[in-house]
This record gives structure tokens, sequence and C-alpha cells, in this order.
């Protein structure tokens, strides 16, 4: 059977629900072959899942990257992945530790809004929800489920809330600066959800074909937040453009519906990320 390979998946150092142990035993129980742990803008999860490493378990060490293109105004969201990269290479080190605090300072800024109109939800509480981890809108979320203002993670993503009324912008890494960096730490970037329309505004193919020439690996097709139409939109670009193609989970525990593996990667293109990337290795528990 072919291997089962998830590139994309989130633990509590982020913005999921299960610690990064219990994230690589569900990636075991679910019969993946190979799953890679993706917290946003944060590499803290990284040895515990190793610790954790079920046998038979390949874990690829990664993070996802909030970056920004400001080729246009206003700036447009967009979301990197990193896979194999040196953890210690200091000016990304220093840019994700500021990427963190800056989410910091936009999570409090919601707040205020939504206090502002009378919403009772408490900054402090929300930090202590995010337990040391990533602070993420699903954060803030899990405040408006808790004053019973909202029933789910998605109807808070409405534009009554966290998608709209109260969305703010926080300030991401320049997407050109983000992909040198990685591939400066020896890590290889992916764009994640490249058209995901329903969570924003999606940058232009003409940005992409200036992705790759400055550096990006490969693009994520097979995600949910794709239509087929999309999905197959993505393979032809990347086709074009001589990318390799990734499908994944965007795991989230709880904060999604989403299964592990519920959309995978072919080995070959895995094996194209392992060849490039000299930050660290894959690791499989001995
Ligand atoms: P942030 O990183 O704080 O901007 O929040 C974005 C995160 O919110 C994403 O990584 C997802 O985890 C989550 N998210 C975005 N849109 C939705 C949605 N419609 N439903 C549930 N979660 C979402
Ligand atoms: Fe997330
Ligand atoms: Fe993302
Ligand atoms: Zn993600």
């Amino acid at each position: 059977m072919a291997a089962r390979i998830d590139l994309h998946t989130h633990s509590t150092a982020s913005d999921g629900t299960l610690s990064p142990a219990e994230l690589v035993r569900a990636a075991a129980d679910a019969g993946l072959d190979v799953v890679a742990l993706t917290d946003h803008d944060t590499t803290a999860g990284w040895d515990a899942a190793v610790r954790a490493l079920p046998p038979g378990l390949t874990l690829v060490r990664g993070a996802e990257i909030s970056c920004r293109w400001y080729g246009v105004e206003p700036a447009i969201p967009l979301h990197l992945l990193a896979y194999l990269f040196d953890p210690t290479e200091p000016e990304l080190v220093a840019e994700l530790t500021r990427v963190r605090a800056a989410r910091e300072v936009r999570g409090e800024r919601i707040v205020a809004l939504l206090r502002a109109d009378g919403v009772d939800v408490s900054w402090a509480e929300i930090l202590a929800g995010a337990a040391g981890g990533t602070v993420g809108r699903p954060h803030i979320a899990q405040a408006l489920i808790r004053a019973g203002l909202v029933a789910s993670t998605s109807e808070a993503f409405g534009p009554d809330w966290l998608g709209e009324r109260y969305r703010l912008p926080k300030d991401d890494i320049d997407v050109f600066r983000a992909l040198a960096l990685v591939r400066a730490a020896g890590g290889v970037p992916v764009f994640a959800h490249p058209r995901a329309s329903r969570r924003g505004r999606i940058v232009p193919d003409e940005l992409i074909v200036d992705l790759a020439a400055a550096g990006l690996a490969g693009l994520e097709a097979d995600h949910e937040d794709h239509s087929p139409a999309e999905r197959a939109h993505v393979r032809g670009l990347a086709a074009e453009l001589g990318l390799l193609v990734t499908g994944s989970s965007d795991f989230h525990g709880t904060h999604k519906t989403v299964r592990l593996g519920a959309y995978t990667t072919d080995p070959g293109a895995y094996e194209r990320i392992v060849a490039a990337a000299t930050g660290v290795t894959p690791v499989a528990s001995g």
C-alpha cells in the first residue's frame, strides 16, 4: 500500500487541540506513515512530538508562517508551510518571535473591540486558554463559545464576528522575506491553501509565478478549503511552474471538523521535499 503522508497539522503549540504527543499518537492511529507538525509561527512543539513518536511513524518538523503580500493595498495575508528548516537560524527565529508578539497585540485589540460593544470576553482568559502556544483567533472563538454567543468555531469566523466585523490585521512577515529566510535556514517552503477564498482575499497567479522564482518549492492543492476546480487549477499552475504539489488535512483537533489524513501527499512530492531540505531531517522512532 502506498505511504499515507499528511503534511499540515496543528497542535496545542498553536491553535490545535491535541498536544504534540497526542497528535503523533493520533497520526499513527489514523494509519499515517508520515505526519508534519506545522504549528503557526512556532517550533515549540517539535521536541515533544519527537519524544512521543510511535513506531512506524515519521515526523516532518515544520511550521506554518504568517506572511503578507505587500504588493497591493491593503496587503493580502497568506500562509507558507516551511519544512525541515534549522530552528536555530537567528533571523528566522527573530521573525517568528516578532509575529507571535504581533498576534498578541492583535488579539488584545480584537478583545477591546468586542468589549467596547459590550461583549464580555477577557484577554487574560483567552491567553490562558492558549496555554503558552501561539495565540490565534480560534482561541478568541473559544471565548465567544464559552460566553454562549456562538455555537461553534466556524460560526465565530462568520462575518458578524471574527471573520469581518471584529477582524483586524496582524503584522505578518513579508512573503518574499519569509521565503528567503526559510531557504537560508535550509527549509523547504510550500504555499498553504493558496486558493482558500472562503477565508478572505487570495493572491493572483502572477504573484505565485514570482514566488516560484524567489524560491517557493510547492503548492498545497488538496485541502478542504479548495473546491475540486480550485485543486485542479493549483495542480495545473504547479505543473507549469515546476512546483511540487501537496495534499494535507490542516488538522486542528476539535477546532475544525477535518480528520487527520483526510487529504494526503504523494510519496514523490514528499521525497522532493526531503531531498531539498538541509536544515533538519525527518525523524523516525528507533
Ligand atoms: P489567525 O491565525 O489568528 O489569523 O486565525 C486563523 C486560524 O483560524 C486558521 O489557522 C484556522 O485555524 C482558523 N480558521 C480560519 N477560518 C476558520 C473557519 N472558517 N472555521 C474554523 N476555523 C477557522
Ligand atoms: Fe490555525
Ligand atoms: Fe493556514
Ligand atoms: Zn494550518
